[in-house]
């Protein structure tokens, strides 16, 4: 019998393996060890009676699992990932795994120790051997390669038992070298791949792993209350679906503040009733640690919540808890798409436009995505929610590809914030050119301190001043490895100049390297300099300020958090990370510097994203029993993504973007794959994707490029750009990949997107 391997290795497709004379087939979702070239690697096995395919077959080394270690309903959704999204099969295998057994270097070695039964074991098992020892000597007899020893234990044979077999010559033991070894704890202790190391420490971290906990299920809600009539007749409509047993996907349209996790939680409960299991998407853990924990109110101990406080080996067993079916709710970031979660009734994908659902390396997939895709092979219902969902998902709404559940009101008729529109081109005529803050937003900034109200402050750009330029010779002071410039952080003495994409750090010169002269200027301001501008403004008040650079230290997050929370900090400054879906019942206003910061790019989602950062800070004010306020200063008031935003008014924004789309032919009218090839020299990179290009051509799809990245040198290296777009995502994945293989040699230069969430 031959089998089909997936590997857990960049860019491997399926390998061939033959299982030798006499040993029973693994079957799919089993893990084997297999030759690779001179080394021994951990594969999984995706199909049996695989056909040959021309190379010599090599046999298996190996069985690790008599049953499927991964279920083989995941294997099947890491092919289709790697198929949907142009990748290898061992790029998306990874995901099914434990942490631990991913992202394992390649040069990471482990002798893993095998128990086989011998022919007097087989002889024993005709005599009086009992207990445990009888139950080993089963096991091992229906695994012909033998069982690697953690295995045993794991299936409750000690070791001991294992030894004394050993002594008594009914078993052999042998040591197999292997790489990339889901066992090898520690050993490969390596930076995770996935977004739980990325995402910052939350106040979870608290909350110890789950392992100990053994409570009994909690089907239903502890804590009760009633409903607002619109929740209600939501609610009604979700339990139908869900009850109705088969895929659906339904778009949950809510404006901010109406609800929507309540809703998720009684629509979980009702499905776990059922006895079918729920699967909970969100953003990140760590800026919304609030849903997680109402999750865990709820639902006790059957609840795993995949966040970064966990360590490696308590995500491990976490896995195996839910592996072995005793979780029922699975709570986390992008990556718990994959969790090894049986017959899930309910996929619900909170807050389902943000960015962070997409993966930015190898698989490059939307979170959101395969969670439809595996609601649709479990017959789930898929729950998207959001008060301002992608075009995407609100055009299959609208096509009634999605069932629309929309909720217009916020809970206990509290009013969405009222918005005021600063036109800084009036403020700077009248204050001067170098204003930041506006007179508007000052003096309301400061209604809220005498009252003892808290404030939001948005600005989505880091650091102190965005460039360094020179007034002589117009130069800038740009990063050496990437083509960009340099960003100011600090002040006075600790400032610094650096690269937001390599880290490059320098000192901020004083007199311009270009010309010598010693005109240098800041210009552009990023949080670090709204930060400084509020406390002048508001002498006395406590300003604290979240963005990436703020949370660098572990803990920081959860720390600055509760303490806007405790009403220890009066305005706090940031980010997009302060519009995602906090609930802090003090906020009254909400203070916006440029609005407009997102639709200078040249990217095709720019006014989506600043409509949605817009509305979704506008709705973090007055989420209390006070009034909330939202003062947005803008140098293009009329810019409809940022006047829509202003009103609140979804649809109407929704009309004119997807016009704009229509026209242009961007999604969701038709796909897009997004091509970037990396080379040495610009000519390089650029001859590269010409060549791809020419061969795509011949096929009719429609390809924009090549052309210079916008991003044209990344790292020191350069990048061309090409972009296909067409209606038939599988007839130009085909094409692409037709093209790239005449040239193998640029395999590990090119990036394959497909449905960019940017093309920048
Ligand atoms: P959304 O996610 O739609 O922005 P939330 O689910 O965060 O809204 O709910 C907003 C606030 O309203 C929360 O503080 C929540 O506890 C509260 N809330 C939700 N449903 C009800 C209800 N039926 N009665 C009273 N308060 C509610
Ligand atoms: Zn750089």
């Amino acid at each position: 019998m031959l089998l089909s391997v997936a590997v857990p290795i960049p860019s491997l497709d399926l390998l061939t393996y033959s299982v030798p004379d006499g040993v029973a087939a693994p079957p799919v979702g089993a893990r084997v060890i297999v030759p690779l070239g001179a080394r021994k690697v951990t594969g999984l096995v995706v199909a049996q009676n695989a056909g040959a395919d021309g190379h010599a077959i090599k046999p298996v080394v190996s069985v690790l699992d008599a049953d499927a270690f991964v279920p083989p309903d995941l294997i099947a959704l890491a092919q289709w990932t790697a198929e949907y999204y142009a990748c290898g099969v061992g790029d998306a295998i990874p995901s099914l795994l434990p942490p631990m057994a991913r992202g394992a270097r390649v040069d990471a070695h482990k002798t893993i120790r095998m128990a086989s039964i011998t022919a007097a074991g087989q002889e024993a098992l005709n005599a009086d051997v009992l207990g445990k020892r009888r139950e080993a000597l089963e096991l091992l007899a229906a695994a012909p390669l033998g069982i690697a020893t953690p295995e045993l234990v794991r299936r409750g044979i000690s070791s001991d038992v294992i030894s004394r077999l050993a002594s008594r010559g009914y078993v052999s033991l042998r040591h197999d070298r292997v790489d990339r070894d889901p066992f090898s704890t520690g050993l490969t202790r390596v930076r995770d791949v996935s977004d739980w190391s990325d995402t910052p420490q939350t106040s979870l971290t608290r909350v110890r792993g789950v392992s100990d906990q053994s409570e009994t299920p909690q089907t239903s809600l502890t804590r009760v209350r009633p409903l607002t009539s619109e929740q209600d007749a939501a609610l009604a409509r979700l339990l139908k679906l869900a009850r109705a047993g088969d895929f659906r996907v339904a778009l949950v349209h809510g404006v901010t503040g109406s609800g929507k996790t309540e809703l998720y939680l009684r629509l979980a409960a009702a499905v776990l009733d059922a006895g079918r299991r729920v699967l909970m998407l969100v953003p990140e853990i760590g800026l919304t640690p609030a849903v997680a924990a109402q999750f865990r109110d709820a639902f006790g101990g059957r609840v795993a919540i995949q966040h970064s406080g966990l360590s490696d080996g308590e995500r491990h067993d976490q896995w195996q808890r839910i592996r072995r079916g005793e979780v029922d709710v699975v709570v986390g970031t992008r990556s718990a798409v994959f969790a090894p979660l049986d017959d899930v009734g309910l996929i619900v994908v909170d807050e389902e436009h943000d960015s962070s659902y997409k993966q930015e390396e190898s698989p490059r997939y939307h979170g959101r995505d395969v969670a439809i895709v595996r609601g649709q092979r479990s017959r789930a219902l898929v729950v998207l929610g959001s008060a301002t969902p992608s075009m995407e998902s609100y055009y299959n709404a609208t096509t009634a590809k999605y069932e629309r559940v929309v909720l217009e009101k916020r809970v206990l008729d509290r009013p969405l914030a009222a918005v005021t529109i600063v036109d800084m081109r009036e403020e700077m005529a009248s204050e001067g050119p170098d204003v930041v803050l506006s007179r508007a937003l000052v003096a309301a900034l400061g209604q809220r301190l005498d009252r003892q109200e808290q404030s939001l402050v948005l600005l989505n750009r880091r650091g102190f001043a965005t460039a360094v330029l020179c007034r002589q010779c117009a130069g800038t002071l740009d990063c050496p490895n990437c083509s960009v410039s340099l960003v100011v952080h600090g002040d006075g003495q600790s400032r610094r100049a650096r690269c937001h994409y390599c880290n490059y750090t320098a000192r901020v010169p004083k007199a311009c390297p270009l010309c010598a002269g010693p005109y240098l200027e800041q210009t552009g301001f990023g949080t670090e300099r709204i930060e400084r501008e509020v406390a002048h403004a508001c002498p006395g008040a406590r300003v604290a300020r979240l963005d990436r650079d703020a949370i660098r230290r572990k803990g920081a997050l959860a720390n600055l958090l509760s303490r806007f929370r405790d009403g220890e900090i009066d305005v706090l400054v940031g980010t997009q990370m302060i519009a995602k879906g906090h609930d802090f019942p003090r906020v009254t206003l909400v203070g916006v510097v440029s609005a407009d910061v997102g639709l200078g790019m040249a990217d095709f989602r720019a006014s989506e994203r600043t409509f949605q950062l817009l509305t979704q800070v506008a709705g973090r004010a007055g989420r209390g029993e006070q009034a909330g306020e939202a003062i947005v200063q803008t140098l293009y008031p009329g810019h409809y993504s940022v006047r829509l935003a202003c009103r609140q008014d979804y649809p109407a924004f929704y009309e004119k973007e997807i016009d704009f789309r229509r026209k242009m032919r961007y999604p969701p009218h038709v796909a897009l794959i997004n091509v970037v090839v990396r080379a040495g020299t610009f000519a390089g990179a650029m001859d590269d994707a010409s060549d791809v290009a020419q061969k795509l051509r011949a096929t009719d799809f429609h390809v924009l490029g090549p052309a210079p990245a916008a991003l044209g040198r990344l790292r020191g290296e350069y990048r061309a750009q090409m972009i296909i777009k067409g209606g038939k995502r599988k007839a130009m994945r085909e094409a692409l990949l037709a093209a790239l293989a005449t040239r193998p040699d640029l395999k590990k230069r090119v990036v394959v997107d497909v449905d960019p969430l940017s093309v920048l």
